[in-house]
């Protein structure tokens, strides 16, 4: 993270303080088309919002991914989507039960506490939100999810049943009763009256945070109540 609480970098910049462990895969299951969760031994303990490394080998150009699942969870779990032509992706969707995995120990300040906050993430960006979610860290925020198309609202069941309507789903690319329709960025410009003493936290691609962020600024929130989690 940076001052302003940005992550600020990929892959190379793994902290020095994060060593490598070998593990192995548990599970690997295709959630919605290209998306997949995967299940990892797990060895060590995390706080929901952090991140580790992953690769092959123990190499400092491990691709970091946020853990998906709770802090008490049995495994690790992490929500990945295949980038066409990218380095590791490609490899990981096709990894199976029982094949060997390295991954640092966790780290990051992307991590929220009781407190009344608000989570904004579109595609696997609801990762870090997932682990909250699964470690009992949901019961006063707002969850707002952008993605294409109804399949893209990863873990919303259990979303649904304990957040209620205080988890929306903004669908940008079709028509779905109960779904907002459009872009996340569209649903948050029609909100009057944020709260101004609340938490942000924003996790997704670059240009969601950056839109995100100024829409926030333009609402009088503080910058400094802005937290964002950039995966590059
Ligand atoms: C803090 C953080 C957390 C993250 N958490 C998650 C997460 O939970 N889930 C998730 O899915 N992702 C996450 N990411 C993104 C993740 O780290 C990887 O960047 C992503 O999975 C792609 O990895 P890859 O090795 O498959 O692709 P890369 O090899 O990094 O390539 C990405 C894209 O760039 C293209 N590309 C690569 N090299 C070039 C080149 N020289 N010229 C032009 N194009 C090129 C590739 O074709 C591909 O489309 C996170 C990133 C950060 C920084």
């Amino acid at each position: 993270m940076t001052k302003n609480g940005t992550h600020s970098g990929q892959n190379s910049l793994l902290p020095s303080s994060a060593g490598f462990l070998e593990t192995s895969v548990v599970e690997i299951n295709e959630i919605s088309a290209d998306v997949f969760l995967l299940s990892l031994e797990k060895k060590f303990d995390f706080r929901a919002g952090q991140v580790v490394g992953i690769h092959f080998e123990p190499r400092p150009d491990a691709r970091l991914y946020s853990i998906a699942s709770g802090e008490k969870e049995r495994y690790l779990k992490i929500l990945f989507n295949i980038q066409p032509g990218g380095m590791l992706t490609p490899r990981l969707a096709s990894c199976k039960k029982g094949d060997t995995l390295f991954t640092t120990t966790p780290f990051g300040w992307f991590t929220c506490n009781s407190d009344a906050a608000w989570w904004i993430a579109s595609g696997t960006g609801i990762a870090p939100f997932a682990s909250m979610f699964y470690s009992g860290l949901s019961e006063n925020k707002i969850l707002i999810h952008g993605g294409r198309s109804p399949d893209s609202f990863y873990f919303q069941e259990d979303f649904q049943k304990v957040m209620k309507d205080r988890y929306i789903r903004c669908c940008s690319g079709e028509h779905k009763e109960g779904l907002y329709n459009g872009r996340l960025t569209g649903y948050l410009k029609n909100l009057d009256n944020l709260p101004v003493n609340q938490t942000y936290y924003l996790c997704g691609r670059v240009e969601m945070v950056i839109e995100v962020r100024d829409i926030l600024l333009k609402k009088g929130i503080p910058y400094r109540n802005i937290l964002s989690e950039i995966y590059f």
